[in-house]
């Protein structure tokens, strides 16, 4: 099939981006195309114009700090994986992204287009849900930051509004002590994960977030559960569902194994961190 026809605008800046995305009913920002694509293929997207940012300087910036990781809206999936003060800073980042689609689409998706895509089968969105990262976005009435725990609200559905630009995202840095872990089951290595997990052990906290089992990003906190508890403890917050990739009691058994192993895998990784008098 090919794609209803559309418009195509390129804009040279932020503020022309904005105003054409405002003026343009229907229209939709195009970053990596590496989703929307797809879609506008299939003909389950037909927006009338498509406002494609990949012209608009200072948007592909990976800046980090001792407080976290700022990626901008035009940074290659690629580029945040491959950056090592990414992986210092806050590892969980580039745990899941290395489980993001194959190479050559991390390539060219955005990690900010993920995010806004809001598909509970990325890896992305959980992770900055998990964080309590943010992501800010631009519109005819300027900038605000949407928290990550407001901007998943249904099904490929986020709270950013059809006239506002997803500019840059924030990941705040591991606090010293806490440790991460990230895995997932998939058909293949770069198919979406029939379920994945990811573990912040913090403390005596310790929270794990699912994709795949939720119709959104979905965080339990499963601080004082018994390790052997741990699966059935987070199923009583979460209801997987049937799909033609996979039963409702495969994905529960799923979580169950994957919930025992990223909280394990973190803990092991908290104990490599402390020094050896405080083990
Ligand atoms: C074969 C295949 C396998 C894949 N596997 C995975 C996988 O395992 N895990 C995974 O997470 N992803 C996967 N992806 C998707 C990939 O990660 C995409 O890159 C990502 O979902 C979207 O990023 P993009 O830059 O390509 O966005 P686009 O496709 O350009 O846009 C996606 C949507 O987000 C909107 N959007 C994008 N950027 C902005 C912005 N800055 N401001 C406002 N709106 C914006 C667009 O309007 C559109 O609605 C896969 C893709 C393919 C083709």
């Amino acid at each position: 099939m090919k794609p209803a026809p559309f418009a195509y605008r390129r804009p040279g800046s932020l503020a022309e981006a904005v105003a054409t995305l405002a003026g343009e009913p229907g229209a939709k920002v195009l970053a990596g195309g590496q989703s929307l694509v797809p879609l506008l293929s299939m003909r389950l997207a037909a927006p009338s114009v498509l406002v494609d940012i990949n012209g608009v300087p200072g948007l592909d910036a990976v800046e980090v700090d001792d407080a976290g990781v700022r990626v901008g809206a035009l940074a290659r999936h690629a580029a945040v994986l491959a950056s090592d003060d990414v992986r210092r800073v806050q590892p969980l980042v580039p745990m899941a992204l290395a489980h993001v689609a194959h190479a050559t689409i991390r390539n060219r998706g955005t990690t900010v287009g993920s995010l806004v895509h809001a598909d509970a089968a990325a890896e992305m969105p959980v992770v900055l849900t998990l964080l309590g990262g943010s992501l800010d976005v631009e519109g005819p009435s300027g900038r605000r930051t949407i928290p990550a725990d407001q901007l998943y609200v249904g099904p490929l559905e986020s709270s950013v509004r059809a006239d506002e630009i997803a500019v840059s995202a924030w990941f705040p840095a591991l606090p010293a002590g806490a440790s991460v872990a990230f895995d997932e089951v998939s058909r293949r290595h770069g198919d979406y994960a029939l379920v994945g997990a990811a573990a912040l052990v913090e403390d005596d906290r310790v929270r794990v977030g699912y994709l795949s089992v939720a119709d959104v990003p979905t965080v339990v906190d499963l601080t004082g559960v018994a390790d052997d508890d741990l699966g059935e403890a987070a199923l009583e917050h979460l209801d997987p569902a049937d799909d033609i990739h996979a039963t409702a009691a495969y994905r529960a058994q799923l979580v169950r194994v994957l919930t025992r192993r990223v909280v394990g895998r973190a803990r092991v990784s908290r104990q490599a961190r402390q020094p050896k008098d405080m083990r």
